[in-house]
């Protein structure tokens, strides 16, 4: 083959607003790339459910260029020593990543080429600003979201328009290549099977979804998104997490459809997400230690089977069981709801946030290490302007002020259906007369809750109190989240 440049496909699964894509098209002829390199992430190995998404918006990208896409395993770097020995590389692009494992191997990378003549480059093609770019006027990072958004975000030079989709490509193909459907790429967990038919991966289907989001969700975004039974939230985070969407594809097209309200609170929306990766480039163990450090000495409980009532949304807490059922059958869970249950394992029971953020990591199809830490360190009150952790989600409260009329809940555990709206959040309280209307036998065809509301939640708070006075902390700051009341 003749000199070729080579683009490296990455969390990028797209051909439109693709910054590195737009710069190795100014090359005569382009090898498109894609390496599973999971193995090199070690214990930050994307989960099943990404994984699985990532295959079908792969097989859509491949689709896209008429299977010329370039499937390859094993370390990046390995790969690149190999073509750049086999082939005349002229020039190797690819768009950032942010994970801290992401970040030292890449410099590797990029020197590597660089001693051996090849021009190597990178682009910032998954967030609307760099992490390293929004600063307080001190040079200091932002440690809470307001002033983030606002002075850091809002006033600096507006997101960069999206870029069009480069044409008439000369892709190549290597007869090295693997096949998409390599062994081991598609996990195998319980599960995987059915979540794809909720969902159509790959750019076109963003777009979609997209178009679908603007005409009929974003009119009432601001009050609907709280509510999971409605359809006002844009279900867009799997394509900006595995990148078949920019933030400023969805930025700029939020901006162009509304200039009210509602499309300011889904960019700041956005900004949230911005904040997740300034908070993971600040903090690149933010999946495993508590950015307040007088929560290392909480006494967290040892996870029992209560962990796995919890994964498996057999808890006896309908709008708890009603959320890990929907992660588990379609990968994803409603934003309210991921608060609801998180509370709850964090604060009801009282075991340690990491558990969550593993378990979310392993089944959400957007599972994003910036935004899945820094939500699970939000809600567990122990993270950068978090919620406070003596505020504490009651889940019947929440089930009967965000699913009234109980749509969600009836969906999702449909064994107690049949409940009176009254009794459909707290089964527990209604009349064995009742329970038996509803052909339910508590404990035999939908469970008892596994713990007490009232008590857990007095539990937690004499826990948090005790750390407080024995490490003398202060109260935290109420948090910048607009989620709502807390019951
Ligand atoms: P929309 O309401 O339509 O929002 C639009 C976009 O804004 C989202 O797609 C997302 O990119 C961004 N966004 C919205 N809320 C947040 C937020 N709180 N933090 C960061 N970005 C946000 N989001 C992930 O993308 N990946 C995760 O792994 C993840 N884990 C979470 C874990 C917990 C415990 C909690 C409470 C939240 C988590 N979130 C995560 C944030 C949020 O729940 C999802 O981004 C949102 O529910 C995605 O649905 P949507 O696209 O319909 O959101």
């Amino acid at each position: 083959m003749t000199s070729f440049a080579i683009m490296w496909f990455r969390r990028d699964l797209r051909l439109s607003d693709n910054p590195a894509l737009l710069e190795a098209a100014r090359h005569k002829r382009v090898l498109p790339i894609w390496i599973d390199d999971d193995a090199e992430a070690a214990d930050l190995a994307p989960g099943a459910a990404t994984r699985v998404w990532r295959h079908h918006a792969l097989a859509a990208l491949n689709a896209s260029m008429k299977g010329k896409l370039n499937f390859r395993r094993g370390p990046a770097k390995a790969v690149f020593d190999e073509l750049t020995a086999r082939f005349d590389v002229e020039a190797v692009y690819w768009n950032r990543c942010y994970e801290p494992w992401r970040i030292v191997r890449d410099k590797e990378i990029k020197a590597f080429l660089k001693n051996r003549g090849v021009k190597a480059q990178s682009f910032n093609g998954s967030l609307l600003f760099e992490p390293w770019t929004v600063r307080k006027q001190d040079g200091a990072h932002y440690k809470v979201f307001t002033p983030f958004y606002r002075k850091g975000c809002l006033a600096a030079v507006p997101p960069r328009i999206p870029l069009p989709a480069p044409e008439g490509m000369n892709w190549l193909k290597d007869q090295k290549a693997l096949d998409l459907r390599m062994p081991g790429h598609l996990p195998e967990r319980p599960w995987c099977a059915g979540i794809m038919e909720h969902w159509r991966a790959g750019e076109a289907g963003a777009r979609e979804r997209l178009a679908r989001f603007c005409e009929t969700g974003l009119g009432d975004y601001k009050d609907g998104r709280d509510y999971p039974a409605r359809m006002n939230v844009s279900r867009l985070s799997p394509y900006l997490q595995s990148g078949e969407l920019s933030p400023n594809q969805a930025w700029h097209a939020i901006r162009n459809a509304a200039s009210d309200k509602n499309a300011d609170h889904f960019c700041r929306e956005l900004g949230w997400r911005e904040f997740s990766y300034s908070l993971l480039f600040q903090h690149p163990d933010l999946h495993r230690r508590n950015l307040q450090t007088k929560f290392d000495a909480f006494p967290w409980r040892e996870p029992d089977e209560n962990l796995v009532a919890w994964q498996k949304g057999m808890t006896g807490i309908p709008m708890v069981d009603a959320g890990m059922r929907e992660l588990w059958q379609t990968g994803y869970m409603h934003n309210r709801v991921r608060m609801i249950v998180g509370s709850f394992l964090v604060k009801n029971l009282m075991i340690h946030w990491r558990h969550g953020e593993k378990w979310f990591r392993d089944t959400l199809v957007d599972a994003d290490l910036a935004s899945n830490s820094a939500n699970w360190q939000w809600i567990a009150g122990c993270g950068a302007d978090a919620a406070p952790y003596f505020r504490i989600f009651n889940p019947v409260a929440q089930g009967q002020k965000f699913d009234p009329g109980g749509c969600y809940v009836r969906q999702f555990v449909p064994e107690i259906a049949s409940l009176p709206d009254k009794f459909l959040f707290c089964p527990w309280e209604a009349s064995n007369h009742i329970l038996e209307e509803a052909d339910i036998a508590l404990g035999k065809t939908y469970p008892m809750p596994v713990v007490d509301l009232k008590k857990s939640r007095n539990a937690a708070l004499a826990a948090f109190q005790s750390l407080k006075s024995r490490l003398g902390g202060q109260d935290q700051p109420q948090s910048a989240r607009t989620d709502g009341e807390l019951a």
